[in-house]
C-alpha cells in the first residue's frame, strides 16, 4: 500500500510531470517570470470557469484578503464580523489593518458562520461580513447577501477551502463560490483544492471601480507606472505558478470529483455509527471536500487520532483552538454565544483527503477508525 498523507501532492504530480515540467521550462527560457502571457491567460482562464468579471491574481490567500479589505475604504476602528472557527488568516487581515473584528459562532453541521448569530453581532460601526466557506463547502450566501444588504455591509468571501463549488440560490440561479460578494479571494498554496508549486491567491470581483482599485493595490498603488496614488502593497504571482494553475485548473473539476469520490465511501462507512457524525450536505452548496471533517461523539477524538498515527494513518485537527481564545485575537466572550464553535473544538477530526485515494488505502482508514471506535467505550 503507498504512504497514506493528508495531501498526497507527489502522486498528483507524477500524473502531470511531463506536462507540467515542459510548461515550467518554457517560462525559464522565455524569462518572463512576472507578470507574464501565462499569468494573464491564467487570470482569463479562472475568469471564464467562475463566470466572474475581474480575477486578479496575487502572492497568496492571506493578501488576497488584506488587499481587498484594503480597497473598501474602511477606516481604523471599523467592526467586520467573520467566524470564530477558520484558519486565523481570515481574522489576521483584520487586526493589520487596524479594523476590530468581531467574532461569531458558527454551525453546528455546516461549519459556516451562523445567520442568527450574525445578525445579534451587527452594530452601527459594522461595515463588513467575511464569510467562511469552510472545508468546502458555502456560507448560508442568500442569507448573508440579504442581511448584508439590509445593513449596507460589504461582504467578502473567503474562498481559499471551496473554490469550485456551486452555490444554489431559492430561485434557482447558481453561482460559484466566491463569486456572490462584494469581493471573493482565494488561495492557491499547494495542498488547496487549487494548488500551485509555492504561494499564490487571487481576487474575484464583478464590480468594476473595485477591480481596477485592487489591481493597482497589488503594484504599490501604481496606475500609471511610477505615479502612486494610493499605498499598496507588492503582491504578485509568478508564472512558474501561473503555469501550474493553467494545468491545474482543466482538472479541477475531475479532482472536485475524485475528492467527492473518497467523501462517499467515507460516508459510507460511517453513516450507521451512533458515536460518530460525517461532514453534512447543505442543500444549497455543493461541496469540494477540502477536508474531510467528521465529528467523534464519544470524548475520544484524540484517542483516535493518537491510533490511527499508531497506524501511519495521519489525521488533524483543524482547529484545535478558538479565534476569540487565540493570544493575538482575544476577546472577552459568553461560552453560550461560541456552543457550537466549542463542541467543534473538541470533536472534529480531519481524514487525510485528496485526489490520489485508492480503495485500498481508503478501506485501512476505514477500518482502522471502526476498529477503535468499536473497541473503545
Ligand atoms: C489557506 C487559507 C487562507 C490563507 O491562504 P494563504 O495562501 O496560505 O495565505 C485564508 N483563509 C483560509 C480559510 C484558508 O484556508
Amino acid at each position: 500500500m503507498r504512504k497514506i498523507q493528508m495531501v498526497d501532492l507527489q502522486s498528483q504530480y507524477r500524473k502531470i510531470k511531463s506536462e507540467v515540467d515542459k510548461e515550467v521550462v518554457e517560462v525559464m527560457d522565455s524569462a518572463t517570470f512576472v507578470n507574464g502571457p501565462a499569468v494573464k491567460a491564467f487570470t482569463t482562464e479562472l475568469q471564464d470557469y467562475l463566470n466572474v468579471k475581474h480575477v486578479i491574481p496575487c502572492a497568496n490567500g492571506t493578501d488576497a484578503l488584506q488587499i481587498a479589505l484594503m480597497a473598501l475604504d474602511l477606516k481604523e476602528g471599523d467592526e467586520v464580523i467573520t467566524a470564530d472557527f477558520t484558519f486565523a488568516a481570515t481574522v489576521e487581515v483584520i487586526h493589520l489593518l487596524k479594523l476590530k473584528s468581531v467574532l461569531v459562532d458558527v454551525d453546528y453541521n455546516n461549519f459556516t458562520i451562523n445567520t442568527e448569530k450574525l445578525k445579534s453581532a451587527i452594530t452601527p460601526n459594522t461595515k463588513a461580513i467575511i464569510p467562511v466557506h469552510l472545508f468546502g463547502q458555502c456560507a448560508n450566501m442568500e442569507e448573508i447577501l440579504k442581511i448584508a444588504k439590509e445593513h449596507h455591509l460589504y461582504v467578502i468571501e473567503d474562498n481559499a477551502q471551496a473554490i469550485g463549488a456551486n452555490y444554489t440560490f431559492s430561485d434557482g440561479t447558481q453561482q460559484k463560490s466566491g463569486t456572490m460578494g462584494t469581493i471573493g479571494t482565494t488561495s492557491f498554496f499547494p495542498s488547496k483544492n487549487l494548488g500551485c508549486y509555492g504561494d499564490g491567491g487571487a481576487i474575484f470581483t464583478n464590480d468594476e471601480t473595485l477591480a481596477h482599485k485592487m489591481r493597482g493595490i497589488v503594484n504599490h498603488g501604481m496606475y500609471r507606472r511610477y505615479y502612486h496614488d494610493e499605498v499598496g502593497v507588492n503582491s504578485r504571482l509568478d508564472s512558474i505558478q501561473a503555469v501550474v494553475l493553467r494545468i491545474k485548473l482543466k482538472l479541477l473539476d475531475a479532482y472536485t470529483k475524485a475528492r467527492n469520490e473518497a467523501a462517499d465511501y467515507y460516508d459510507k462507512a460511517f453513516a450507521n455509527h451512533d458515536q460518530i457524525l460525517i461532514p453534512s450536505r447543505s442543500p444549497y452548496s455543493t461541496h469540494v471536500f477540502h477536508q474531510y471533517t467528521l465529528r467523534i461523539l464519544n470524548g475520544k477524538r484524540n484517542g483516535l487520532q493518537e491510533f490511527l498515527a499508531s497506524r501511519d494513518i495521519p489525521a488533524m485537527i483543524y482547529y484545535p483552538v478558538a479565534l476569540r481564545k487565540q493570544k493575538a485575537y482575544f476577546q472577552e466572550s459568553k461560552a453560550a454565544d461560541f456552543e457550537n464553535t466549542d463542541r467543534l473544538l473538541e470533536q472534529v477530526i480531519s481524514l487525510p483527503m485528496h485526489t490520489e485515494l485508492d480503495e485500498e488505502q481508503l478501506n485501512y482508514i476505514t477500518q482502522s477508525v471502526l476498529e477503535f471506535m468499536n473497541t473503545t467505550p
